[in-house]
C-alpha cells in the first residue's frame, strides 16, 4: 500500500468567507486533510472588514434570525446569541436578542471565531487547521495543485486554493489632480487603522459617499464626541433606507420567461406597488421576495440589461436593499436634526490642500455652477472597488496578468463557474483555484452578505472534498496498476 501525503487546501483570506469555508471543511471532511488559512491582517482573522469593528453602534444590517452561518440550521446564530445575552445586549443599541434584533457586528465577529473553534474541536482527528499570518503575493498553478508565494518569502503547496480575498477599498474620486490624494488630510481607505488618527484637532470633515460605510463613520464620530461639522456628499444623495415591519410576499417575477428586461421588471414592480394590500407600497416585501432568487434573476438578464441596471437602477437598488436597523436610522436622523450633519448632492471635482484645510470643489447635481466647501479632512466612503483590473493587489494583478483569472463580463469581480472555480483567459474552468463571496459579484450580483456566503461555503467545501476523494482514487488506481 502506498502512503500519499495528506492533501492541503489553502484559503487565502481569513475573513467571513475564508472562515466559513474552513469551518465547513472541518465539519464535512472524514479523511486526513490540512486546511491552511493565510491572513495578512491579524485584526481581520475570522472577522474581515465587516466584523472587526470595535464600535457598539455598528450593528448588523440583517436581523439575527437570518444570520446563522449554517444553511441547515437557521437558528444557530440566534441560539448562540441568546446564550450570551448578557454580553451582547448593549443599550441603547441592542436591547434584546430575538430573531428580529440587530446585533453588533463586533458580537458577530466573535460568533464567526467561535464557529471555527467549535468545528475544529469536533473535526476528524486527522483534519488539521493551520493559521498563517502572511500575505499571499503570487500563485503558480501546476497540474495537480498550486504553489503560493508569501510576502515573507515562504512558499506553500496546496492541491486546492480558495481565494477568499473579499472586499477592496473604494477607488479615489475622479479628481483632476491625483497627486493631491497623497495628502494626510485625505483618507483613501475608511477601514484602515490610520484613518482613525488625529481627530482631536479636526473641526470639520467631508465624507464622500452615502452608503453604509458613511453611516458607520457618522456614528463613530458622534460616539467619540466629535463636535465638528460633518458634511456628506454623493452624486444622487440617496441614503440607505431603514428596516421596518413589512408583510412577506411570494416571488412575483417569472424570471424564467424570456425576454427578461429591466424595463419589464420595473413595470411589474410599479404595478404591484399600486395593487391592494399586502402589495400596496410594500417595497420592502417586494425586494425581499426577490432576494433568494437574485443570483438566478441576474443570470437570466442579458448582458445589455445587466448594464442598463448598473446605469439606471443600481443606486436605487442598493439604498433599498442594504437597509439600516431602525435604531441606526433614527440615530442618523437625530444627528442630522441637531445640525451637525449636512447632506449635499453633487460631484466632487477637485481638492485643494493647504496646511490648514482642504478646499473641495463641488458641482451640484444637474447644475453648472460650482461651490467650494472648506473642511479639515476628507474620507472616501464611495463603496468597494470591484473592478479587479484597477486593484493594487499583487496576487490578483499576477493572476490577471498571467491569464489564470479574468474579470467577469461587467468587471465587478472575477469570471467564475457555478461551483466557484475560476475561469481563465482561455475560458477553461480551473480544477485548482476557486473563490466565494464578493469576487463573484459580477456573476451573481447578490453574493456579498451572510445569507449567500453561508450556502456557497457549504457547497464549495463539499465540492472540494469530493474532488480530492476522486483524485486520490485515481492516483491510487494508477499506483496499483
Ligand atoms: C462594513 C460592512 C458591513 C457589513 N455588514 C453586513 C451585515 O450586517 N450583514 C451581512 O449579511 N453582510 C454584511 N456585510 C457584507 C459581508 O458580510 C461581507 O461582504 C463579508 O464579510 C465578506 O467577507 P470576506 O471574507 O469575503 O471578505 P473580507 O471581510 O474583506 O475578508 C477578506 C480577507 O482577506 C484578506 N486578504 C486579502 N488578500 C489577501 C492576501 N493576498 N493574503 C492574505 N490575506 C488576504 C484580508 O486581509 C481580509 O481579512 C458587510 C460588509 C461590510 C464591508
Amino acid at each position: 500500500m502506498s502512503s500519499r501525503p495528506t492533501p492541503v487546501i489553502a484559503i487565502i483570506g481569513g475573513g467571513l468567507s475564508g472562515s466559513l469555508v474552513a469551518a465547513q471543511l472541518l465539519r464535512q471532511s472524514g479523511h486526513p486533510l490540512i486546511i491552511k488559512i493565510i491572513e495578512r491582517n491579524p485584526r481581520f482573522l475570522h472577522r474581515g472588514i465587516a466584523y472587526s469593528t470595535d464600535a457598539s453602534s455598528h450593528l448588523l444590517n440583517v436581523p439575527a434570525g437570518n444570520m446563522s452561518v449554517f444553511p441547515d440550521d437557521p437558528e444557530h446564530f440566534l441560539r448562540w446569541g441568546q446564550s450570551r445575552q448578557e454580553k451582547l445586549v448593549e443599550t441603547p443599541w441592542v436591547t434584546a436578542i430575538t430573531a428580529s434584533s440587530f446585533i453588533s457586528r463586533r458580537g458577530y465577529g466573535e460568533y464567526i471565531a467561535s464557529v471555527v473553534q467549535e468545528a475544529e474541536k469536533a473535526s476528524h482527528p486527522e483534519v488539521k487547521l493551520e493559521i498563517i499570518r502572511d500575505e499571499v503575493v503570487g500563485l503558480q498553478p501546476s497540474e495537480t495543485g498550486a504553489t503560493l508565494s508569501l510576502q515573507s518569502g515562504n512558499r506553500i503547496y496546496a492541491e486546492k486554493v480558495i481565494l477568499a480575498v473579499g472586499n477592496f477599498p473604494a477607488a479615489d474620486p475622479p479628481v483632476s489632480d491625483k497627486t493631491c490624494l497623497n495628502n494626510a488630510q485625505y483618507v483613501s481607505n475608511p477601514w484602515s487603522e490610520e484613518s482613525k488618527i488625529g481627530w482631536d484637532k479636526i473641526e470639520s470633515c467631508l465624507i464622500v459617499g452615502t452608503g453604509l460605510t458613511m453611516v458607520d463613520w457618522v456614528l463613530n464620530l458622534h460616539a467619540s464626541n466629535f463636535l465638528g461639522k460633518i458634511h456628506v456628499i454623493s452624486r444622487r444623495g440617496l441614503l440607505p433606507k431603514a428596516h421596518a415591519q413589512a408583510a412577506k410576499l411570494p416571488l412575483w417575477l417569472n424570471y424564467k420567461e424570456q425576454p427578461l428586461s429591466i424595463r419589464s421588471i420595473v413595470r411589474q414592480f410599479r404595478k404591484l406597488m399600486a395593487a391592494p394590500e399586502p402589495y400596496q407600497d410594500n417595497w420592502r416585501g417586494l425586494i425581499d421576495a426577490l432576494r433568494p432568487y437574485t443570483p438566478d434573476i441576474w443570470q437570466a438578464l442579458p448582458l445589455p440589461e445587466q448594464r442598463r441596471f448598473l446605469r439606471h437602477l443600481r443606486s436605487y437598488w442598493d439604498n433599498h436593499r442594504h437597509r439600516l436597523s431602525p435604531i441606526t436610522a433614527a440615530s442618523l436622523k437625530e444627528i442630522e436634526n441637531s445640525g451637525q450633519l449636512q447632506y449635499h448632492t453633487g460631484r466632487v471635482e477637485n481638492f485643494e490642500f493647504s496646511k490648514e484645510n482642504v478646499a473641495v470643489t463641488i458641482r451640484a447635481r444637474g447644475k453648472q455652477e460650482r461651490k467650494t466647501l472648506i473642511v479639515d479632512r476628507v474620507i472616501n466612503c464611495t463603496g468597494t472597488e470591484c473592478d479587479y483590473r484597477k486593484l493594487q493587489h499583487p496576487l490578483v494583478t499576477g493572476l490577471l496578468a498571467k491569464g489564470w483569472a479574468q474579470p467577469d463580463a461587467i468587471s465587478f469581480g472575477l469570471s467564475v463557474a457555478a461551483n466557484g472555480a475560476l475561469i481563465d483567459e482561455a475560458g477553461h474552468k480551473s480544477s485548482i483555484i476557486y473563490t466565494l463571496g464578493p469576487p463573484q459579484k459580477g456573476t451573481l450580483w447578490e453574493t456579498t452578505a451572510v445569507p449567500e456566503i453561508r450556502g456557497q461555503a457549504f457547497h464549495l467545501a463539499k465540492h472540494l472534498l469530493n474532488a480530492l476523494a476522486m483524485e486520490s482514487l485515481k492516483t491510487g488506481e494508477l499506483l496499483t496498476h
